[in-house]
């Protein structure tokens, strides 16, 4: 049963599924501004409605709208943490709907003759806000308003025929709102793969170096102004070449996954790991100094010399060579960081590979 419903919302795995509310609250709330005062705006200017249809009671309802409006006018923008999108969102509608149905109340059948408009409402909420229980949520006050008021004002005939009316539009909104939400939950998981794409390599699924770059540049620069250290690996697998030469393009391609997966693992949490070229990554390690980094390199070496990668033409190891350079005050961009591993890297090639350098303080100049 609940499998079943899941299958007709197009509900998503837990983890997406929060993501995506996330994501649709972040819209909500950026729309909130505009939608709310357009909507507060169209329910006072209604008082020209009503004076139509009695200009005696005309400015008491006038009063009555404009009061609930400003109330409502009070979820447009965030004001706290404490005060959610979902409530601001639920405060706007219900003042509103609830201006609506109570001044139309107060005129004679103008329940009746409201009802487009306070049934109409539902469907642009049904476009912004796709979550059913939420949906629901918000209707239920104005709902019981209209049924109650409805029923006290209206011959019992023309009430039954209103609430039907009232019934029907609840059940299309619900089926609008279904259908917004497949489709809303469509795209989000489509930015959510291009978004991956963008910031991941193809091949080996570390980050790519556009992304890599992006991060780097902001830690460095959260390191520099708080003075903290961050220090950076350039590695490069030896002799790829002969790799590719002996056992073929697509061995290289699983020995290159291999080592990236075996480097990435030896990292914390809050390091970062990419493929910046061919057969080179960096690893980026905020809050690290020299001392650590190289331990963790040669973390990083011993792991990758001990791969033994299995091919139809014979097994594979392979091994890499490390350049570390540490952010120093006084030279701290990203940049010249890594041309600083970068010329730490080739003193590690020149000096006969498979072995880790640390940059010296006058590379940096
Ligand atoms: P060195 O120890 O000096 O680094 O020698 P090397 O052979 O690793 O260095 P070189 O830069 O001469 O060669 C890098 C090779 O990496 C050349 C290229 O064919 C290979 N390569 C680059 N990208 C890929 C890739 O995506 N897949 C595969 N299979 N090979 C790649
Ligand atoms: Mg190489
Ligand atoms: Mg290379």
């Amino acid at each position: 049963m609940h499998a079943a419903c899941g299958r007709l919302l197009g509900t998503l795995e837990p983890e997406e599924e929060r993501e995506f509310g996330v994501a649709l609250d972040r819209m909500l709330s950026a729309m909130l501004p505009t939608l709310g005062l357009v909507f507060g705006i169209a329910v006072v200017l209604f008082s020209a409605w009503d004076y139509w249809i009695a200009p005696e009671w005309a400015g008491a309802t006038a009063l009555l709208r404009l009061s609930l409006v400003l109330v409502g006018s009070l979820g447009y923008v965030s004001w706290s943490t404490r005060f959610p999108v979902a409530w601001r969102g639920g405060l706007v509608y219900v003042t509103h709907t609830g201006a609506m149905i109570l001044s139309s109340a107060a005129l004679p059948d103008g329940l009746v003759l409201a009802l487009p408009a306070i049934t109409g409402v539902m469907f642009p909420l049904a476009l912004v806000e796709p979550r059913l229980h939420r949906l629901f949520l918000m209707v239920l006050l104005p709902s019981l308003l209209f049924t109650i008021l409805g029923a006290a004002a209206l011959q019992k005939h023309v009430f039954i025929g209103c609430l039907l009316v009232y019934l029907v539009s609840l059940v299309l909104m619900a089926a609008m709102a279904v259908s917004q939400g497949r489709w809303r939950r469509a795209a989000f998981l489509t930015e959510r793969a291009l978004a991956f794409a963008a910031h991941h390599d193809s091949l080996s699924g570390v980050l790519a170096r556009g992304y890599l770059i992006e991060l780097a540049n902001h830690d460095v620069a959260l390191a520099k102004r708080y003075g903290r250290p961050l220090t950076i690996c350039m590695i490069d697998i030896d002799h790829f070449k002969r790799v590719n030469d002996t056992f073929g393009h697509p061995a290289g391609d699983a020995l290159l996954c291999e080592v990236s997966r075996v480097c990435a693992a030896q990292l914390r949490a809050s390091d970062y790991f990419g493929r910046i070229g061919g057969e080179e990554f960096v690893s980026v390690m905020p809050e690290t100094n020299e001392e650590d980094a190289y331990a963790c390199a040669e973390r990083m070496r011993r792991a990758v010399a001990a791969i033994r990668h299995d091919t139809p033409n014979g097994t594979i190891g392979c091994t890499i060579s490390i350049g570390i350079a540490a952010l120093h005050q006084e030279h701290g961009e990203f940049a010249t960081l890594l041309a600083a591993a970068d010329a730490a890297l080739y003193q590690a090639k020149s000096q006969g590979r498979n072995r880790t350098v640390l940059a010296p303080p006058q590379a940096f100049s």
